[in-house]
C-alpha cells in the first residue's frame, strides 16, 4: 500500500510516493505555473503508482478553503497568485482519482510531519513556522491542527521594528508584519542581495533574529507550546539559531520558564523533509 503526498508551493509542487512506514519510495518536483500545466504533470505522477495508492495528502499555499461543511472546501481561495485563484485542489484531485484526500496548509503539513516524525515526538503541542519567500505558521495540539473561521496566518503578526532598522516592511496589506521584515524578499529587498548571498558576519542578521525572537515570543505567550520549530530558507543561516535565542532571552526577561532553549526553539528535524511526511502522515490517518 503506498500513500501520496502533494508539497505545494508558490514555486514548486513537490509530489512524493510514501510506504506504510512513511519511506519516501519516489518523489518528483513539478513548477508552479497554471493549475493545467501543474496538475496535469501531479496526476501522471501519481497514475503510476494509482494500483496501489490508498489516499493522498496536499500541504497548500494559500489561502485555502479548510471547512469542510463549505461550497467551496478543498478550494485555494484569495492567493495573489492569480491563476490559481478560486482553483478547486482537492476536486481536481478526486476526479483524477477516487481517493481519499486529506488537505490543509503548507505549514500545517510541515508541523504535522515534526509533530509525528520529528521534534514534536511525544509532545503535546508543536508550532512550526517557515521563513522563505513568505512566512507562514501552523500548530498542533494533540494531534489537532489549530484553526477557527480558517486556519492561521501567523506569519503576518505585527513586529516592533528594530530602531536600527529603517525598511517599511514589504508586505502589500501590513509592512512592517513579520512577513513583510523577515521574509527572503525583505532582506533581498533591503540589502539588494538575495539572503544566501548576505555574509554570515553581516550586522543585519542581529534585527533578523530579533524579528524571529519577537515571533517566539508571541508564540511563547500566546500558546505556551511544547516546541517552536523554525525553517524555510533563511534559517539556513546557520548562526541565526543563536542569535534568535539570545534575542528571545532579552525579550521574554524570564516571565515564564520555558523549557531549555536548545530544545525549544529548534530547527527542523526533518530538515526539508517535515511538509512532505506531514503530508503522508495525514493520508495515512485518513484511512484509520
Ligand atoms: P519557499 O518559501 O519558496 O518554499 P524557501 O524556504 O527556500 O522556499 O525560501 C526561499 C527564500 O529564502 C528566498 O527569499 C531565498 O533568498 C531565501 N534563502 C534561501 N536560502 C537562504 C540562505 N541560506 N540564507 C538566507 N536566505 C536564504
Ligand atoms: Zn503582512
Amino acid at each position: 500500500m503506498y500513500f501520496g503526498s502533494i508539497e505545494a508551493g508558490g514555486t514548486k509542487f513537490v509530489c512524493a510516493i510514501g510506504d506504510e512506514e512513511l519511506n519516501i519510495v519516489a518523489r518528483e518536483s513539478f513548477p508552479t505555473t497554471t493549475p493545467e500545466e501543474t496538475m496535469t504533470d501531479v496526476i501522471n505522477f501519481f497514475k503510476e503508482y494509482q494500483a496501489e495508492l490508498a489516499s493522498i495528502g496536499v500541504g497548500s499555499f494559500g489561502p485555502i478553503d479548510i471547512h469542510p461543511d463549505s461550497a467551496t472546501y478543498g478550494y485555494i481561495t484569495s492567493t495573489p497568485k492569480l491563476a490559481w485563484q478560486n482553483y478547486n485542489f482537492v476536486g481536481a484531485l478526486k476526479a483524477a482519482f477516487d481517493l481519499p484526500v486529506a488537505w490543509t496548509t503548507d505549514v500545517n503539513a510541515a508541523a504535522y510531519g515534526e509533530y509525528y516524525y520529528g521534534h514534536g515526538k511525544g509532545k503535546r503541542s508543536v508550532v512550526y513556522y517557515t521563513i522563505g519567500t513568505g512566512v507562514g505558521g501552523g500548530a498542533i495540539q494533540n494531534g489537532h491542527f489549530i484553526e477557527g473561521f480558517s486556519h492561521p496566518e501567523m506569519g503576518h503578526m505585527l513586529v516592533v521594528p528594530h530602531k536600527d532598522d529603517h525598511f517599511e516592511g514589504a508586505c502589500p496589506f501590513h509592512g512592517n508584519c513579520l512577513e513583510g521584515m523577515a521574509a527572503g524578499p525583505a532582506v533581498e529587498k533591503r540589502l539588494g542581495m538575495k539572503g544566501q548571498d548576505v555574509p554570515a558576519d553581516h550586522p543585519y542578521w542581529e534585527q533578523e533574529a530579533y524579528y524571529i525572537a519577537q515571533c517566539a515570543y508571541n508564540t511563547t505567550l500566546m500558546l505556551s507550546p511544547d516546541v517552536i520549530i523554525f525553517g524555510g530558507g533563511v534559517m539556513k543561516q546557520a548562526h541565526m539559531m543563536e542569535r534568535v535565542h539570545r534575542h528571545f532571552t532579552e525579550l521574554l526577561k524570564n516571565y515564564v520558564k520555558t523549557p531549555d532553549l536548545a530544545a525549544y526553539i529548534v530547527t527542523p528535524k526533518l530538515v526539508d523533509n517535515a511538509a512532505t511526511i506531514g503530508c503522508l502522515a495525514m493520508a495515512k490517518d485518513l484511512l484509520k
